[in-house]
């Protein structure tokens, strides 16, 4: 359903001064209702992978595709949630959710059953007709999932949306999105520097390098859900995924299953 094929993305510096090198040779593949995580440390690119995905950037070189077409804009089928939670403060939760169905056009009625549907995914039934500012940092998330998942995209697009939450917050919320993904086997594209969360949360972490880079590593993830975060095999997973990001996995024999 994604398909990144050969790219690379420079940043052009306003100075003169040679552009920088961000992704080189990239190549990713997400199946239709995958889970992948990108997993790697601040500036290898995440967010660069990401809005190229989104439509935001264009690529350098290569080729971005969803559904087999070239991504050419951001669009209602890829749904992006950023690690800030923007919201119209002054909006209600309810017309925060549905202002993406007004622009379109959405008739009322329909317009009401959708955010209602969204609104309950994301456990925020009863809480509509509250501003943002009455919110915790882990309601408004839920209010930018909300927001996305009442347009029914066909992959949601995540940037670190846990990033502001402290660890039972994000812990939550993670459930919450596992809940979602489950429900309706939508396509996830994941971006975290976090470990733990990418072994929780992934079928399949993508490990980038420092840039200019590409892919490092992949590692599928097949233990059982729900995952029990602090089992052996859990700790087994986290060590090798560590492994990667540090680069020794480079010079150690290959575990099985990796590329
Ligand atoms: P990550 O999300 O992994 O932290 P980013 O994709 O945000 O990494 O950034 C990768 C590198 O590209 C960083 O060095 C960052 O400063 C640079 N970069 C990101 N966006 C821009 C931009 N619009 N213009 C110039 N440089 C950028
Ligand atoms: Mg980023």
């Amino acid at each position: 359903m994604i398909r990144l094929d050969d790219i690379t993305k420079q940043y052009d510096r306003p100075d003169g001064a040679p552009p920088h090198l961000v992704l080189r040779h990239l190549h990713l593949r997400v199946a239709e209702g995958e889970f992948v995580c990108v997993l790697g440390p601040s500036g290898c690119g995440k967010s660069t992978l990401l809005n190229l995905v989104a439509g935001f950037i264009r690529p350098t070189a290569g080729a971005v595709l969803f559904d087999g077409r070239p991504v050419r804009r951001p669009g209602p089928e890829r749904g992006v949630v950023f690690q800030d939670a923007t919201l119209f403060a002054w909006l209600t939760v309810r017309r925060n959710v549905e202002f993406g169905l007004r622009s379109i056009a959405v008739p009322p009625a329909q317009r009401r059953r959708r955010t209602d549907e969204a609104l309950r995914l994301v456990g925020l039934e009863g809480f509509d007709a509250l501003y943002p500012h009455a919110l915790s940092g882990g309601m408004r998330q839920r209010v930018a999932l909300a927001r996305v998942l009442v347009l029914q995209p066909k992959a949601l697009l995540m940037d670190e949306p846990f990033n502001a939450l402290d660890a039972a917050g994000r812990e939550r919320l993670q459930d919450e999105l596992l809940r979602i993904w489950q429900a309706h086997r939508r396509t996830v594209l994941f971006v975290t520097h976090n470990v733990e969360e990418a072994a929780y949360l992934a079928e399949r972490v993508v490990i980038l390098g420092p840039p200019p880079g590409g892919v490092r590593a992949e590692v599928r993830v097949d233990l059982p859900r729900p995952r029990d975060r602090a089992a052996e095999p859990m700790r087994r997973l986290l060590r090798r995924l560590r492994a990667h990001l540090d680069g020794a996995a480079e010079d150690a024999a290959p575990p099985t299953g990796d590329r």
